[in-house]
């Protein structure tokens, strides 16, 4: 039915029939009566909507048109909908202001990007920290401010892993830099000061390596002192016992201390150019298997098969790759029983990636553990390690020289079934044949 806004528009369209029929009736001019009323109509009409656009365009409530019919209903209408836009324009404004206070607290520099790389909006850190300035920068590629290829990379890649930089304002403050993609056409860049924590674990790194430095040279002079000792024939059976222990006891903390120092080596230099060098790694595994692997495994009564891919090359440093094959290798060898197979392979996967994989049918590591194996003197069994000469730091070196060559290292094993080291060198590392 009719609402009371229809009713009123009705009765005036009625009255001017009326006033139309009544101006026929006196006048005798039926048309002309008709047409004076429909034009009074539509110049009323036309009034009307002359008032709601200038009250529209000003929007001065002074000027809210008054009227009756379908143009009050029209009117109230539009009242409420401004009034309704209006308070969600206060809460969406207030809401703005406490993100944006929120975003400006925050002790990161806090950059919003678009799809395009460019600035839409920095808070007060970002220049402190990048020297990004809103009113300045708004607009600009991010990539023309910050000219690090790290940087570029993460951007084109919209990888969120953290990657550490120097500040562009300050070489002496380091930076965690770390892109968040929102939506499509939304990307936030976060950058936070971790000086401090950097200082402190060049700090650790130093100690590490001087405190090994400066044992190398004292342990070297007790080894050689014990064995020429040992040397003496007038020595009683036991004290040459315990002579031989602290002999083989000096030996490995010499040991501990090479890893210790090969670790701090490769935590504190870039791969250089002689990384580049192409690795035949058919010659590097074989070589291994026959020399030194053999030896080992003859008193330990393993059975070594190899499955090489000899066309199969990569770039790489030699020695640090060396040290890798020969780690994985030697540990299937001294964590696993008399009687077991071991199998190296080298092969190319269908992604491209160059692989070795050392498997053994030992008795393999639980699963609670594996997480731990590349940590510095994680042991699964610290007596057996102890005991066949391990370090405890073999596996952290291993990863250490594959994360270096953009390598991953990937560890399965099932208890009673044996483990599987691969390790994947990239496409790029991958001497094309
Ligand atoms: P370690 O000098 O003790 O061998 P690593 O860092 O090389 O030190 O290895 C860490 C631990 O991982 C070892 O102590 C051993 O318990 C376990 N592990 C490594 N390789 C194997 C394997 N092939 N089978 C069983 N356990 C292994």
């Amino acid at each position: 039915m009719w609402n009371g806004y229809q009713q009123a528009e009705w009765m005036r369209i009625v009255y001017i029939i009326l006033g139309a029929i009544l101006g026929g009736v006196l006048s005798g001019y039926w048309l002309i009566s008709l047409c004076i009323a429909l034009f009074l109509y539509i110049l009323w009409v036309n009034y009307k909507l002359r008032q709601i656009y200038q009250w529209l365009e000003t929007k001065d409530p002074t000027k809210i048109p008054d009227s009756d019919g379908f143009w009050d209903g029209i009117i109230t209408k539009i009242h409420a909908l401004q009034k309704n836009y209006d308070k969600r324009k206060v809460r969406m404004d207030k809401l703005l202001r406490r993100f944006q206070g929120i975003i400006t607290g925050l002790p990161y520099a806090t950059i919003v990007l678009n799809d395009k790389n460019e600035i839409d909006w920095v808070n007060e850190h970002s220049r402190l920290l990048l020297g990004i300035d809103l009113k300045k920068d708004r607009g600009q590629r991010i990539e023309n401010l910050i000219r690090l290829p790290k940087v570029h990379k993460t951007l084109d890649q919209n990888s969120n892993k953290e990657i550490e930089i120097v500040s562009p304002r300050d070489p002496n403050c380091q930076l965690a830099l770390q892109l968040i993609p929102v939506q499509s056409d939304l990307k936030l860049l976060i950058a936070r000061d971790i000086s401090e924590s950097v200082h402190i674990r060049q700090m650790r790194k130093n100690f590490i390596a001087n405190a090994s430095h400066e044992l190398r040279t004292p342990l070297t002079v007790i080894a050689g002192y014990l064995e020429i000792i040992q040397a003496d024939e007038n020595l009683t059976d036991s004290l040459r016992a315990s002579l031989i222990t602290a002999s083989e006891q000096a030996l490995r903390m010499q040991r501990i201390i090479e890893d210790l120092l090969t670790l701090s080596r490769l935590e504190n230099s870039e791969l250089n150019g002689e990384s580049n060098r192409e690795l035949n790694m058919t010659k590097i595994l074989t070589s291994i298997c026959n020399n030194e692997i053999e030896l080992l495994s003859e008193n330990m009564h393993h059975t070594l098969i190899t499955d090489l891919c000899s066309d199969l090359k990569i770039r790489g440093s030699e020695s640090e790759i060396v040290s890798v094959c020969s780690n994985l290798i030697h540990n299937a060898i001294r964590h696993t029983a008399k009687g077991t197979e071991i199998k190296v392979s080298w092969k190319k996967e269908v992604n491209g990636e160059a692989c070795l994989t050392v498997e053994d049918n030992g008795a393999g590591i639980p699963v609670e553990h594996l997480s731990h194996l590349t940590e510095r003197f994680y042991r699964v069994d610290k007596g057996r390690s102890k005991n066949t000469g391990g370090t405890g730091l073999g596996l952290a070196i291993v990863l250490h020289i594959i994360q270096r060559h953009n390598g991953r290292l990937d560890i399965q094993s099932k208890v009673g079934k044996g483990s599987t080291f691969v390790v994947c060198f990239p496409v790029d590392r991958v001497v094309s044949s």
